[in-house]
């Protein structure tokens, strides 16, 4: 199998002390939040192949065709804008990155160019509805794209999580050190239900390890916040998963909502953490009614075998029916809908809001009662 080897941009020794130095000099851009989680991906190698944010090429051929010119898979643009009297006011090639207060990173700028939203939210996103966060995103950004390799200079751009902010070459090791070569990953930006805890285990059946990958980065506001959701996680690994069998480290990115193109770069990203195989269940990184439920799954038979370096593992819409007695899918179960225990995700909200734990069945109590007293508080 081909490998894929990472390619951290976090700079090092002399060549970081120069950086850090020149910086504070350099021509300055503001960065938003998923700019900077696109930076600490770019610096810990998690973006892999990538060389910085895209030039025109790379962008036009990501758009188009989900690869980078160079004929290697990629699926979201992954891209610096400014606005046009920011881009003028720009002298030399060399821009610093600025967020919280310090610059994260260097630019050497290569190209500068214009493009086009709407065939970006078409391509992209499948819409160019601007109540799709993601397109809301877009459309707010700068006109102007700059193009050109970076070299990150703060190896601590995002720090919440830290013990379980694992970088690529981090997780890699860890996986080498238990021993597991076959790891599958399930990225989440929800509480991990029991039908959830379900297909995850599935899939653990089938290889050496599991590595829960919760998305932290930003997210829209209606999403359960990042640090209620680790607290499920932490209270469901502890009593519900084998400690030697599971690793949950966080996944720095922030969400872009773009469905099925949105599946593939979470699969690419997580073969660059060491991953083999990826479950991508129903509408995966979808939002509202954009997506068809397995458009996720359907995308990835416009790659060749082989060619995303990642097994994609895929799963039904899963849920409790009382009379198999467990968790099963449309594929496992043949009996009446009637007897699904499946509280719509509104049912399951107002419950939680009420104060109220939704069926056994439906969620462990100990991951219940996070949620409601994640509600009680607000
Ligand atoms: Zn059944």
């Amino acid at each position: 199998m081909k490998s894929f080897p990472i390619r951290p941009l976090l700079a090092e020794g002399a060549r970081l002390a120069e950086l850090k130095s020149k910086a504070a000099s350099l021509p300055r851009v503001d960065i938003d939040e998923r700019t900077a989680a696109d930076l600490e991906l770019l610096g810990n190698g998690g973006f892999s192949p990538l060389a910085g944010f895209l030039g025109k090429a790379d962008y036009d051929s990501v758009v188009e065709r989900m690869h980078l010119a160079s004929g290697e898979p990629w699926s979201i643009p992954i891209t610096l804008s400014v606005t046009a009297e920011q881009s003028a006011s720009i002298k030399g090639d060399d821009v610093a990155l600025w967020h919280g207060g310090r610059p994260v990173a260097v630019i050497h700028v290569k190209e500068r160019y214009g493009y086009d939203k709407a065939r970006e939210a078409k391509n992209v996103f499948r819409t160019e509805d601007v109540a799709h966060p993601g397109v809301a995103a877009l459309m707010r950004q700068g006109d102007v794209l700059l193009g050109g390799p970076v070299e990150v200079i703060a190896a601590d751009i995002g720090t919440s999580f830290a013990k379980y902010r694992l970088t690529p070459a981090q997780t890699r090791a860890e996986f080498a050190r238990r021993g597991w070569k076959r790891v599958v990953a399930f990225q989440t930006r929800n509480p991990i239900h029991r039908a959830h805890e379900y297909l995850t285990k599935c899939a653990l059946e089938m290889v050496d390890g599991l590595l829960i990958h919760p998305l932290v980065g930003e997210t829209k506001g209606d999403d359960i916040p990042a640090d209620v959701r680790m607290r499920c996680y932490e209270a469901l690994v502890e009593n519900h998963y084998p400690a030697a069998r599971v690793m949950l480290s966080v996944f720095p990115a922030a969400m872009r909502y773009a469905g099925p193109r949105e599946a593939i770069f979470h699969a690419i990203v997580r073969r660059n953490y060491g991953v083999t195989h990826f479950i991508v269940g129903r509408d995966h990184a979808g939002v509202g009614n954009y997506y068809g439920t397995y458009d996720a799954q359907r995308i990835f038979d416009e790659f060749t075998e082989g060619e995303l370096g990642i097994q994609p593992v895929f799963f039904e819409h899963t849920f409790f029916c009382k009379a198999c007695g467990w968790i099963a899918s449309d594929k496992t179960c043949g009996h009446d809908p009637s007897l699904r225990v499946a509280p719509s995700g509104t049912k399951v909200r107002e419950m939680l809001r009420a104060g109220e734990e939704p069926p056994p069945e439906f969620s462990r109590p100990a991951v219940a009662k996070i949620l409601i007293d994640a509600m009680r508080v607000k």
